[in-house]
């Protein structure tokens, strides 16, 4: 018998891939199984992304491309972040990495060890507490709170911070809730934040552009005074479609970028050219069909908001951002897991119970908008037919 170091018995899951093992394993059985699960957009990657890709690889773009990515698709990502956010920042501390998580496990095996708290949001993407487990740091939870409309307080989160806290860790628009937190919540945290100049923030603002009824994304990038300790997390996955192209970007404080680029030059070398030349094309082409999705989420978190709350024992708070609803389902008598685990066995409906997002998601679940909305409609219809089932 072998076994690994005990990091290794310290790393979690993402449940919403063995949720999708299992649903995929259920249809391929020959069950009607309708996925409301899933944390990728249902849109296919735009044409002019995927012909970018094609056209790199056809051009002789096959090799290793510098660790920090290309100097062009870096110089895309700043021009991205200029329009986005009105900041000017330098290629020089931008990193391409192979997706949004490299961000989040290199900021973390950064500042976490033995002896360091890492402050981080619960409800909150899994993988965050997973890494922090991993490197032998201290998971301080901050709380999520639905009656906040599940923006993250700042007083609360100041509260939290003490010698030992090296990273605090930020989502808006959040997973797995929907949250946004406002620019004045912000405003009160960066503020709070000058008393603790030894805390790196990173902000993971992968659904930035996923707002809705005019809510405005505020990156923690506005705020000149804690640049010099800030990490911000995003990348191409939700926002063109492109989850499997392993596309992300980071932005790094001057102190950080060598040692990120170093850890890239260990771990992976570069992501892939092509994904590379595709992610331009993704920022600088016609953005329709981002602006189609982003209609089209904006549609079904109504309609399943709308329909989740005519469900005796449920309620919903309206989504204000990326593309997931979090109802709160403590009325229907059930605990979270069981009733997803049971409703995706009995009822043929995939959504991923809150306490995989952490100890705060007990008596919710993630719903997905990453589907059809005659899917969502039947989905929850099923929903409310099964809690019907069960209660008689
Ligand atoms: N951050 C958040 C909040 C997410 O929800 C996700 C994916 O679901 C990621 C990061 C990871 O994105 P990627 O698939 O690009 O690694």
């Amino acid at each position: 018998m072998i076994h690994p170091v005990a990091a290794f018995e310290r790393i979690g899951e993402e449940n919403a891939f063995a949720v999708l093992a299992r649903a995929t394993q259920l249809s391929a059985e020959g069950k009607d199984i309708i996925n409301l699960g899933i944390g990728q957009p249902d849109f296919k990657t735009p044409e002019h992304i995927v012909e970018a890709a094609i056209k790199a690889l056809r051009d002789g773009h096959h090799g290793y491309t510098p660790a920090a990515g290309l100097l062009e698709t870096r110089e895309a990502v700043c021009r991205r972040t200029l329009a986005m956010t009105g900041v000017e920042v330098s290629p020089d501390s931008v990193m391409i990495m192979p997706g949004g998580k490299p961000t989040m496990y290199s900021a973390i095996r950064m500042l976490g060890e033995p002896g360091t708290d890492i402050l981080y949001p619960d409800p909150g993407f899994p993988i965050y507490r997973s890494m922090i487990e991993h490197v032998g740091a201290n998971p301080v939870p901050v709380p999520v709170r639905e009656e906040n409309g599940f923006a993250f307080s700042a007083e609360e989160t100041l509260s939290l911070i003490t010698p030992q806290t090296r990273l605090l860790i930020l989502n808006s628009p959040a997973n797995p809730t929907g949250g946004v937190t406002p620019k004045s919540e912000i405003d009160r945290l960066v503020s709070g934040l000058a008393d603790h100049p030894h805390v790196v923030i990173l902000s993971d603002e992968i659904y930035d552009v996923m707002t809705y009824d005019g809510e405005r994304h505020t990156s923690l990038l506005t705020y000149p005074e804690i640049r010099d300790r800030l990490i911000v997390l995003n990348g191409w996955s939700k926002t063109w479609a492109m989850t499997g192209w392993r596309m992300g970007w980071s932005i790094w404080p001057d102190d950080l970028i060598g040692y990120v680029r170093k850890l890239a030059v260990n771990c992976w070398s570069c992501v892939n050219a092509p994904s590379q030349f595709a992610g331009i094309a993704a920022i600088d082409g016609p953005q329709d069909s981002v602006n189609d999705m982003l209609a089209a989420f904006d549609r079904r978190r109504t309609l399943v908001t709308d329909r989740l709350n005519t469900l005796p024992g449920i309620s919903c708070v309206l989504p204000k951002g990326a593309f997931y609803a979090f109802p709160n389902i403590s009325g229907t008598g059930w605990k979270a897991k069981p009733l997803a685990s049971a409703l995706l066995e009995k009822a043929g409906v995939a959504l991923i119970g809150g306490p995989d997002f952490g100890i705060l998601g007990e008596g919710y679940i993630r719903v997905s908008c990453a589907n059809s909305e005659a899917n969502i409609d039947a989905a929850i219809t099923r929903l409310g037919e099964f809690l019907e089932a069960e209660k008689g």
